[in-house]
């Protein structure tokens, strides 16, 4: 592995959710009360699929951190992006309607 140090700078794709869930198991304190089992995952899409991937507590700020960059980066790509639709729009007037 060894690619944890460059965690820092890493964009991620998804989502960091909590799942709450009982194990099934008849005897376990989670089978008649309350307290679930929590693990924490990524939450991403892949063709389409919403996937979930269990991330290991020490894993879980650095992930997270990494998601909120990516969304960050998203944002700033997107907003580049209509800037550059609005100035071409400006020079060239705007689109047709799609027939629909
Ligand atoms: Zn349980």
């Amino acid at each position: 592995m060894g690619d944890r140090g460059d965690a820092a700078g890493r964009l991620v794709r998804g989502t960091v959710v909590v799942h709450r869930r009982r194990c099934g198991k008849a005897n376990c304190r989670c089978a008649g009360g309350e307290a679930l089992h929590e693990s924490t995952v990524l939450s991403y899409s892949e063709q389409g699929r919403t996937r979930f991937l269990m991330l290991p507590d020490g894993e879980v700020a650095a992930v997270q951190a990494a998601t909120g960059r990516y969304r960050a980066e998203r944002a700033k790509l997107e907003a580049r992006g209509d800037a550059g639709l609005a100035a071409l729009v400006a020079r060239l007037g705007p689109g047709r309607k799609a027939q629909s």
